[in-house]
């Protein structure tokens, strides 16, 4: 161990950030580096009931380590209030990461010698400065989300954001957006800029990470060029440091050779498996997944149209109901509809998502868009319809239905009818069938790029920077 380089990453304590960057430091640490993943105190404990302590204390040379969120403390297996989270972590997290620092550097553990910092956790690029330090971001959203977010400040420059509510204001085309040829309506921004209130905590908090995130020395994207050349290129224009792409992340760490790093698990809730074996029973492509991802939250009258609407469709399908997913409720659904879908749909909770994807009898994914959902989807040839909920999906969303045409959108107010219609579509009709074409093409893509050009990009990033 001793004389390896030395990185400690750090995600935003959120499902979405820490699966990402988990695989990050495990190709890091396959290209010989010795790891230190920071998790706040909260998801170190949901990750050590998920996955017990010996998984997670293995190995001297792959540690983890915890810093308080300045939450109060919570033993909930739930999604944290993201606001919340957004106005303590940059009060909070500064010191304890630096003593961390120290700690770690006065171990026999490798001194650290670079940061491998969230793009939307850029306090630590102070402690990357106060130690002399390298510091690379690793955004963990798509391309055309940084994009969008970069474009906040033009947004509010414009008078544009914090809006004045106007009828069809989110309609508003923005044909000046670089890299995108027919423009962006505001709708298609992540969803920060809908707001009226110019101190809003998640449309400042933003505005202050664009920023601050041009400090690191790179930012890693996990995508690949050919899926979002011309955003990137774009990026490259408006971004002092330069930009590699690294993904799909997920089919990188795929081409690993089996370890016990690779086996580590980052599912902050525990993982239900029996869907897989459900699946192996059906048809290829006959089954629609249905997962909104680990901070969505609906309303039950939402979840009921939902229900309705697979019901009416016909269509086999899988349904993952996050324990949390109805805010202060319980997520029950009427006991007719379970009568009358026994025979052909599996509930579950939380499941392996990257396995059930790659499952052949997958043939649509109604999804909330969330970033790793969307790759991992088109990592696996399988078209979605999106409803987007928060944050960067609104944009994941309309490149998936526009720009790659593996997408068709729900409306966001979910009418059973639709529901139905959409599904019928997506999983036997005409249109379905050259989204499923396209989604199959941007897999071969994906694939080639996580064997070559990504590869490259981390050894580039690697030697260059870190
Ligand atoms: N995920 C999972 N099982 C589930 C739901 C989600 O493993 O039942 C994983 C999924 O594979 C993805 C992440 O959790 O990697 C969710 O990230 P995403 O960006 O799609 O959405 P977010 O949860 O951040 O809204």
């Amino acid at each position: 161990m001793a004389g390896k380089p030395h990185a400690l990453c750090i995600p935003y304590p959120a499902q979405g950030h820490v699966n990402p960057m988990l695989k990050l430091a495990k190709l890091l640490h396959h290209k010989g580096f010795c790891i230190t993943f920071v998790n706040t105190h909260f998801n170190h404990r949901r990750l050590i009931k998920s996955h017990g302590i010996q998984a997670l204390s293995a190995l001297p040379d792959f540690r983890f380590a915890s810093i308080p969120d300045g939450l109060p403390p919570s033993e909930a297996d739930a999604t944290q209030d993201v606001p919340s989270l957004c106005l303590s972590i940059p009060n909070t997290c500064l010191e304890p990461l630096c003593e961390l620092i120290r700690e770690v550097n006065s171990s026999n553990s490798p001194p650290v010698n670079c940061l491998v910092v969230d793009g939307v956790m850029t306090f630590a690029l102070k402690a990357a400065e106060a130690f002399r330090l390298p510091a690379v971001a690793l955004w963990t959203s798509s391309a055309c989300g940084l994009l969008t977010c970069m474009l906040f400040q033009r947004l509010v420059d414009l008078g544009i954001t914090p809006s004045k509510e106007e009828d069809g204001y989110l309609e508003r085309v923005m044909d000046w957006v670089p890299g995108v040829k027919d423009g962006l309506r505001l709708r298609d921004f992540p969803s920060f800029v809908r707001t009226t209130d110019p101190d809003d905590i998640m449309l400042n908090y933003m505005l202050r990470e664009m920023e601050a995130i041009k400090g690191a020395k790179a930012i890693l994207l996990n995508t690949f060029d050919a899926l979002e050349e011309e955003v990137i290129g774009a990026l490259e224009e408006m971004l002092p440091p330069p930009l590699y792409t690294v993904g799909p992340l997920n089919l990188s760490l795929d081409r690993l050779p089996d370890s016990s790093v690779k086996a580590i698990g980052s599912s902050l809730w525990k993982e239900e498996d029996e869907c897989i074996r459900w699946l192996d029973d059906k048809e290829p492509a006959s089954v629609l997944y249905v997962n909104f991802g680990s901070i969505t939250v609906a309303t039950i009258e939402q979840l009921t149209e939902f229900a309705w609407g697979l019901a009416d469709s016909g269509s086999p399908f899988l349904w993952v109901i996050r324990p949390d997913i109805v805010f202060g409720e319980s997520a029950m659904l009427p006991e007719e509809f379970h009568v009358a879908t026994r025979e052909r749909s599996m509930v579950s909770s939380w499941i392996p998502q990257e396995r059930v994807l790659r499952h052949a009898a997958i043939g649509g994914f109604l999804t909330h868009s969330g970033w790793n959902s969307t790759l991992e989807s088109i990592s696996s040839g399988v078209p979605v319809i999106c409803w987007p909920f928060f944050a960067d999906q609104q944009t994941n969303c309309r490149f998936s239905c526009r720009e790659w045409g593996v997408g068709v959108e729900i409306d966001s107010e979910v009418k059973r009818g639709e529901v139905e219609a959409v599904v019928r579509e997506v999983m036997n009709g005409e249109k379905g069938k050259r989204m499923k074409e396209k989604a199959v093409e941007w897999k071969k893509k994906a694939v080639a790029a996580a064997a070559t050009a990504s590869d490259v990009n981390l050894d580039r990033v690697i030697n260059e920077v870190m």
